[in-house]
């Protein structure tokens, strides 16, 4: 069984064709500046040379063409005809209160996607036409939505509840959804694989620390808090999102600077993390360059960055109770050593050891923590695509 994985962004789709049999990935790509001036698709077959297109693409539909195209070509292709797609899995965003699990898309769901559109206004709308253009192409391909919010449906309400008026909640459901679901469940089932132990009896803290970075406790295999919110700003210090902040700044900083919402939102999702502390880049690789060169403010971003990665594991393992293991991934957490060894710094008192040497690694499945650490530390690089896949093979 051959699924195809879509993730739509607003002028962007990647793409993954994974053989279900032997989860093998068949072919992968990008297609960049859709609706844009410019716009081209990088395509790979597994053993194939990458070939980049360079095409018109007005919008997802034309796209998506383009992608069929690649994946049936002769010379550059994976397989010899569209219809050995038996599924396509859509990463959506939001799944609001409804989904806490992936569901086939039928009329009734997507009216539901359109619902939460309103509260993902800037990620399901493309995840949106990503599924029309589908249907339209591939009329007779059942497809699956796996939310970035399903997988953090069980939190208690004494985790998702924001200490506002009760009837916003009622109103606009306004409240704390979380995200990066995929991946973090994704990095606590490996964990327990490569730890031996049933995902049941674990309690682990997730930390997905790349562009955006979320972190999630998973107590016994559930999401129980984390640290995004309403939307994918609250939390940690990003790359250039601000996370946790005192709520009051935003009036001050309306009133004092003459603020619209837009401008302001666009100053906390923006302007602000690493990139606005240090001044020098929102990618750490650029930040940490700058750190050992001197620049003090790049220190300061780093430090920043790290304490409150630190506060989210300590809270998280107050609130279950205990901590079995820590799991870094995305590019920052699967790249950085000096990431993960400062976070853990001074949690020896939680049971961590870190192994210098065996944290010298990238990228590849590890624990990084000495043997006689009670509660490990891994490096486990995630597989947000395979996880949808998995999911859109069960459904199917
Ligand atoms: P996203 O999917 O959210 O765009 P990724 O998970 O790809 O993000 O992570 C991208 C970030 O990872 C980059 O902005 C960079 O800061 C960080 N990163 C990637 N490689 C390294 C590295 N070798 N050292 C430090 N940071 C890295």
């Amino acid at each position: 069984m051959k699924v195809l994985v879509l993730n739509c962004g607003s002028s962007s789709l990647k793409y993954q064709l994974i053989n279900m049999d032997t989860e093998e990935v068949l072919a992968k790509g990008i297609a960049e500046r859709i609706g844009i001036a410019g716009s081209f698709v990088k395509h790979e077959a597994t053993g194939k040379e990458k070939v980049v297109i360079e095409d018109t693409m007005e919008n997802h539909k034309a796209a998506i063409k383009i992608v069929l195209d690649c994946l049936v070509h002769e010379t550059h292709g994976a397989i010899n005809s569209m219809t050995e797609i038996s599924a396509v899995g859509h990463r959506v965003v939001h799944g609001g209160e409804k989904f806490a699990g992936s569901v086939i898309i039928n009329e009734e769901v997507k009216a539901t996607l359109e619902e939460c559109s309103e509260l993902a206004p800037l990620h399901n709308p493309p995840n949106l036409m990503g599924i029309y253009a589908c249907e339209e192409i591939l009329p007779s391909v059942p497809m699956v939505g796996v939310f970035d919010t399903a997988f953090h449906q069980t939190m208690p309400k004494s985790s998702y509840l924001y200490a506002l008026p009760y009837e916003l909640y009622d109103k606009y459901k306004i409240r704390r959804y979380g995200f990066h679901g995929t991946s973090h469940k994704y990095v606590a089932m490996r964990a327990a694989d490569i730890l031996g132990k049933p995902l049941e009896e674990l309690k682990i803290v997730t930390c997905h620390l790349g562009n955006g970075a979320s972190i999630a406790a998973v107590d016994r295999g559930k999401s129980i808090d984390t640290s995004m919110g309403f939307t994918p700003l609250e939390g940690l210090a990003m790359g250039t999102r601000c996370g946790d902040m005192d709520p009051a700044i935003t009036t001050f900083l309306m009133e004092k600077e003459g603020l619209t919402s837009g401008e302001l939102n666009n100053l906390m999702n923006k302007k602000s993390g690493v990139l606005g502390i240090s001044g020098v880049s929102s990618d750490f690789r650029d930040i940490e360059t700058a750190a050992d060169e001197g620049n003090e403010r790049a220190v300061m971003a780093l430090e920043v960055y790290n304490k409150r990665v630190k506060k989210y594991i300590g809270a998280y393992a107050a609130e279950m109770g205990g901590l079995d293991a820590v799991v870094f991934t995305a590019g920052l957490g699967e790249n950085s050593k000096e990431t993960r060894k400062s976070v853990c710094e001074g949690l020896e008192f939680l049971g961590i050891k870190i192994d210098d040497n065996k944290n010298n690694v990238r990228g590849k499945e590890t624990i990084v923590t000495t043997d006689d650490s009670n509660t490990k530390v891994l490096l486990i690089p995630t597989n947000e695509e395979l996880m949808i896949a998995r999911e859109t093979k069960a459904l199917i």
